[in-house]
């Protein structure tokens, strides 16, 4: 639905490897202090002057991770970096640089690997990091893309799952759900292509939840209101499975219970609008979908003030003691137990 039948196509064995290294990496700025040695030897060289450093990498494989008949390349290229920037940020890290790997079939042309890489560009240019090496090789069949990202932490700001105390509020950025919602209008577009490949969709209703699945973003900006703010969270993950098991590995690695409130969940319109139209509960779909890339963090009652009010954060919870166990409590304050897939069946 989304290929362009007119498009040229180079393949990438009139260039060999290091000209596709070349052409490709050619744009890649180097704009951070910490970057002494970008691509172009051996190794990259960086200095952090005895600051710490996180480091988090993913792997992302065709058919697996991504369907690139409707995800087009300069998103996923787009992703593939966001996914790892938002793994930095929920260890309350400032990302600073990138390594990019691919291995790709000979089924795509130059100018697909050139969607890609415009992707990864745009994506270092706004959220101000370096690329500063990679790897390139051939896979038999599809496309692997692997990002690590390394970050920076200023003093002992680091925040990790572990360190939620009774008493703590359980707080998430922005609003969940539409990355699901948007993959699946995706791919009921997909099913409707195949019976028909003249049909145009109208995605413009959707426009917010299919841009959650198709450009996500990481949320560094929060990192950083939480420093102007002086708040550092007790324990913080970011948002890739859903809210149910990113509020378990917090609760099982902190060793505490949390309430959950039902009816405090930030849901954006569009998705209880296309909840409706799916006929699926938007609390099933905020609890379980996943790829949102928001931050879910607990801080310490003291630190209430400072956040009130401030419209990119929601309070949604309260920690407790261990044995109190994990609860979702419903608006019609019944209390259901958070399980990673269990609690599902309450609503079907
Ligand atoms: P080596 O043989 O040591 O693996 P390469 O020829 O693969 O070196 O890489 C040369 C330079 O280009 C290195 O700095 C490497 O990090 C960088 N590089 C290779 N592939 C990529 C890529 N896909 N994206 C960004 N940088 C890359
Ligand atoms: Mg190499």
């Amino acid at each position: 639905m989304i290929e362009d039948k007119n498009q040229q196509r180079t393949p990438l064995s009139d260039l060999g490897e290091f000209g596709l290294i070349d052409h490709l990496t050619k744009n890649f700025k180097i704009t951070q202090k910490s970057t002494v040695k970008g691509i172009g030897d051996d190794a990259a060289v960086l200095n952090f002057e005895n600051k710490k450093i996180v480091v988090t990498t993913d792997l992302l494989v065709e058919g697996v991770h991504f369907d690139l008949s409707y995800m087009p390349l300069k998103h996923l290229g787009y992703k593939s970096v966001i996914v790892n920037l938002s793994d930095v940020c929920a260890m309350n890290a400032l990302p600073s640089q990138i390594t990019v790997s691919i291995a790709v079939s000979n089924r795509f042309p130059l100018e697909a690997l050139e969607e890609l890489y415009a992707g990864i560009e745009t994506a270092a240019s706004i959220y101000n990091i370096d690329v500063v090496g990679g790897d390139t090789t051939s896979s038999a069949s599809g496309l692997l893309i692997s990002v690590t990202a390394i970050g920076i932490v200023e003093g002992n700001n680091e925040v990790y799952r572990k360190g939620a105390k009774p008493n703590d509020l359980l707080v998430v950025s922005g609003d969940i759900g539409g990355a699901y919602m948007g993959l699946q209008i995706l791919e009921r577009e997909k099913e409707v292509f195949k019976v028909n490949p003249n049909n145009q969709p109208d995605l413009e209703p959707y426009t917010y939840v299919v841009e959650r699945q198709l450009k996500p973003e990481a949320r560094k900006d929060i990192v950083k209101l939480l420093q102007d703010l002086e708040v550092k969270p007790t324990s913080m993950i970011d948002i890739s499975d859903g809210l149910s098991s990113e509020i378990i590995h917090i609760c099982k690695q902190s060793e505490v219970g949390c309430d959950l409130f039902e009816e405090k969940i930030p849901l954006d319109p569009t998705v209880i609008s296309t909840c409706e139209e799916f006929n699926i509960d938007s609390t099933t779909i905020a609890l379980n979908g996943g790829e949102d890339y928001e931050l879910l963090f607990t801080i310490s009652q003291a630190d209430f003030p400072k956040i009130k009010g401030n419209p990119s954060l929601t309070v949604i919870g309260f920690i407790k003691e261990k044995e109190a166990g994990l609860h979702l409590v419903t608006r019609a304050d019944t209390r259901i137990p958070i399980q990673a897939k269990g609690w599902k069946n309450f609503n079907a």
